[in-house]
């Protein structure tokens, strides 16, 4: 029989244990061992048996064991200090509030389509996920002010598993959010909180909003399945990344206009502080600068749109993250014209204006798309890519929007991603710091990566070992369940027993399988991997995960291939693939790995964090030099495969890359991990793991990431978004400012250039005297920042490693006419080169490309 109803009965505690409930219900338990550990002890069968889940946990103890515990004095106690932690780790000055400023936000919004937070909350599906949940467990460590804005799916994402012919199968369980944890939010009368959004043809859009507490940091999460929506309308939340381009739209569309939304509700019913900084991370949810215009337009403020577009881009930013032109969300444009025009259009937001910010009115764009990044930009003021070859391949990717400028002052800076520690390093890695007296729960992260040094290497060795040991046990457990689903008997089974080695150099592979991140690269020459499987001297074990996008049929042959590969009786405990990815299957992995193997097409991996959870836990890291591994590879910490950029022919360059990375494992790799000494101790490994821990460790930490987001733009948004909301005189005189430029540019010119002070034969040390003749049609000299750009001459005429200098006026004349004067000063020999130029100027700029407009000598 099926049920037509279901709901999860959740159990009254006896009052001595009331304090359990806070502790199930903050997710920061899912990075506090010691919490865990008071969990474990309620029923260790039982909590293992659940998945590590503590609500479920506590929805199957039996009452009489609640009873038993409620009276056990050393549980208690354990109960008491863990809830004091927690509500000392809740109240308490943290980071932000000693050292982030003044000018620091109040409150940030972190919009993201998915927050992977921990296994028991399957609201993700990759790497943007898990970035999104380090990033709020992370200022819930350092206390910023950060409330997460996302959508609460139904099924979550897919559940991975093999047929036994090796093809990915997908499951899609229910989820039922009275079992998750997280509560909803309720009015003071005790209805849940709803916002709604219009829809196309008189339907609309409703949605409740849960909480999910991670720590000091609130989580938003809109949810479609109420039943004042129609069938279609409530499943919009349904599934992440599922159904038609219209669904995504939908899904978009709540959560950027509902996550606004919600936020008002939230503050309204809390009492928490309105954002004045909103953060878009990826730009599924940049419809919210929509709805913040909406606001203000047709708001109490009353403002025109240009004005309102001032005040919201003050406070928005945009992170992009993906390098792959595939990756970029974009819509039909008449879909979009049909959502926000009609009956839904609103009178302060015009549906021209927002076509016109999604639309690719450049060289080589789409006329018929709308694209969500290229509206990311221009609804937002300050704008990451999330490596620093990321950012440059971003300044590329996005030239068209700002075509008159050189690559490197398109405004789009670059923030590198980070991992939240207490999540992904493995606890006896802690464990091993702490036995050096350092704290590893003070601000100060780093002090763990200086013990490093300290702790003997035969320490380190034997830790790694455990968590080899570790990883091998949870590897046979997932194989033997995969196997038995692919259909085979136990007694088929037995081989299992002895699949991986705790002993055997591992190296470890688990990522999502889009084409650009190669899963099959090893396999380029099959008999090559398996002598370097089977060396007998030095073998290799490889540990493979990876969950392909259901509709990639592509990306589910590649995941077929390695099964295949990895089912043959004559290699099978040396390489297997693991269904299921996720973050339980990824929090023993990366510890247990002594490799972590990473080979995309570069540079199509926009930064990657697998690599950095497996550095902190003393892996070395392996890799094409792309993403964050491009910008922190020394020489010493890891191993970089030489990529064959430049070589067109796709084959050709993954043979090289593929010898390549053969050659490594060989000759560097191997050897080094089996070069023991009499201790049995390989001193050269443990050298690089130290020197690993030490370089990356500090860097590849997400506290060193969500720092560099409140210093470099949160506070700097604030600051702008502040300067121009008093009264919004600020963004209106900035409004009417840059339409009065746009309108006047055209009759900006540069009419003249002289030099002097530099004779026939220049030498270091002389000074250069500049003079430019410009004409400003009807700006003002202030309006405008006329400089002399100066550089190294490369292939005849480029100037290359710019700098830029302002001149001064010097002399004004009629018609709009002036004469700027300035110098620069030869400091380096060899060609050298320069020019002037003409920028908008205005201090509520970031970015003097942002309008977009330069005055450039015309060419003789
Ligand atoms: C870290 C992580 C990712 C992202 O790793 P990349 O290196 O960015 O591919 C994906 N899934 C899980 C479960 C992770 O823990």
């Amino acid at each position: 029989m099926r049920a037509i109803r279901r709901f999860t009965v959740r159990p009254v505690l006896p009052d001595s244990l009331k304090p359990l409930g806070d502790l199930v219900n903050n997710l920061r338990w899912s990075w506090h061992p010691e919490t865990q550990d008071l969990f474990a002890a309620i029923d260790p069968e039982r909590w293992d048996a659940c998945g590590h889940d503590p609500v479920r946990l506590l929805g199957s103890v039996p009452t009489d064991r609640l009873h038993e515990l409620a009276a056990d004095k050393k549980f208690l106690r354990m109960l008491e200090l863990a809830h004091a932690d927690l509500e000392q780790y809740l109240t308490g000055d943290r980071w932000y509030q000693s050292s982030a400023g003044d000018t620091a936000p109040r409150s940030i919004a972190y919009f993201s389509p998915e927050f992977g937070i921990t296994a028991v909350l399957p609201q993700y599906s990759g790497g943007l996920g898990i970035l999104a949940g380090d990033h709020l467990k992370t200022a819930s460590d350092l206390g910023v002010p950060i409330v997460g804005v996302g959508l609460l799916y139904r099924h979550g994402y897919f559940q991975q598993s093999l047929s036994r012919e090796a093809w990915q199968e997908e499951r899609y369980p229910l989820l039922d959010p009275d079992g998750l944890p997280i509560s909803v939010l309720r009015e003071e009368d005790g209805s849940p909180a709803k916002i709604s959004i219009g829809l196309p043809g008189d339907e609309s859009l409703t949605a409740r909003i849960w909480i999910a507490q991670v720590g000091r940091v609130p989580l938003l999460l809109l949810d479609s399945d109420v039943e004042e929506n129609s069938e279609v309308v409530r499943d919009v939340t349904d599934r992440l990344y599922g159904g038609t381009t219209e669904h995504r739209l939908r899904q978009e569309l709540l959560l950027g206009v509902g996550g606004v939304r919600a936020l008002r509700a939230f503050s309204r019913i809390t009492g928490a502080p309105d954002p004045e900084v909103f953060h878009t991370n990826e730009g599924h949810a940049g419809f919210l600068g929509l709805e913040r215009i909406r606001e203000l337009t047709e708001g109490p403020a009353g403002l025109d749109y240009p004005t309102a577009l001032e005040v919201s881009r003050a406070g928005t930013v945009f992170t992009t993250h993906t390098p792959v032109p595939a990756g970029i969300d974009r819509f039909p444009r008449d879909l979009v014209e049909q959502y926000f025009g009609g009956e839904n259009a609103c009178h302060g937001v015009p549906v021209d204006r927002i076509l016109a910010l999604g639309s690719e009115d450049y060289t080589g764009g789409d006329p018929s798309v709308f694209n969500m990044a290229v509206m990311g930009f221009r609804l937002s003021q300050r704008a990451n890519g999330v490596s620093l070859l990321h950012g440059e391949v971003s300044r590329g990717m996005f030239g068209g929007l700002w075509p008159e400028f050189d690559p490197e002052e398109r405004p789009i800076t670059s923030i590198t991603n980070g991992v939240h520690g207490p999540t992904w390093v493995a606890r006896e890695v802690f464990e091993l710091a702490e036995k050096q007296g350092v704290d590893p729960s003070a601000d100060r992260p780093e002090q763990i990566f200086e013990a490093a040094d300290k702790v003997p290497g035969s320490e380190i060795w034997a830790t790694k070992r455990v968590l080899r040991a570790r990883l091998v046990e949870d590897a046979r457990k997932r194989l033997a369940e995969s196997w038995r689903h692919r259909g085979a008997t136990p007694a088929e089974l037995g081989w299992i027993d002895s699949a991986l080695d705790p002993d055997v150099l591992t190296i470890g592979f688990a990522r999502r399988v889009p084409s650009y991140k190669r899963l099959t690269l090893m396999l380029r020459d099959p008999e090559r991997l398996k002598r370097i499987l089977l060396d007998p001297d030095r073998p290799v074990q490889l540990v493979i995960a990876g969950k392909s996008h259901p509709a990639d049929e592509g990306g589910k042959r590649l995941i077929q291939e390695i099964v295949k590969f990895s089912d043959d009786p004559e290699v099978r405990h040396r390489i297997v693939f693991l269904p299921n990815y996720d973050i339980a299957m990824a929090q023993p992995l990366y510890p247990g790995c002594d490799v972590w193997l990473n080979n995309p097409l570069r540079p199509y991996e926009a930064c990657g964090t697998s690599g950095m959870k497996a550095a902190l836990n003393g892996g070395l890291n392996l890799s094409i030099l792309d993403g964050w591994w491009d910008e922190w590879y020394d020489g010493n910490n890891g191993w970089a495969i030489p990529s064959a950029d430049g070589v067109d022919d796709p084959d050709r360059r993954d043979d090289i890359e593929a010898h390549a990375l053969y050659d490594l494992i060989e000759n560097e790799v191997a050897p080094r991990f089996y070069d023991e000494d009499a201790e049995g101790v390989p001193v050269r490994w443990i050298e690089m793991v130290r020197h690993t821990l030490r370089s990356l460790g500090p860097k590849v930490l997400a506290t060193r990431m969500v720092r560099d987001y409140v210093q470099k733009l949160y506070s700097p948004s604030a600051a702008t978004s502040r300067a121009l909301n008093h009264d919004f005189g600020g963004a209106r005189e900035l409004a009417t400012w840059k339409q009065r430029v746009l309108t006047d540019w055209p009759s900006v010119a540069i009419d003249h250039i002289e030099s002097s002070g530099v004779g026939d034969s220049p030498e270091i040390g002389q000074t250069l005297e500049v003079t430019v003749y410009a004409s400003l049609g009807k700006l003002r000299p202030e309006d405008v920042d006329v400089q002399v750009v100066h550089g190294r001459i490369r292939h005849e005429e480029d100037l290359v490693d710019t700098h830029a200098e302002s001149l001064q006026l010097a002399e004004t004349y009629e018609d709009g006419r002036h004469r700027f004067t300035g110098t620069v000063s030869l400091a380096q020999t060899g060609p050298f080169g320069y020019t002037a130029r003409i920028l908008p100027r205005h201090p509520m700029l970031a970015s003097p490309a942002e309008l977009g407009q330069v005055a450039l000598p015309a060419h003789v």
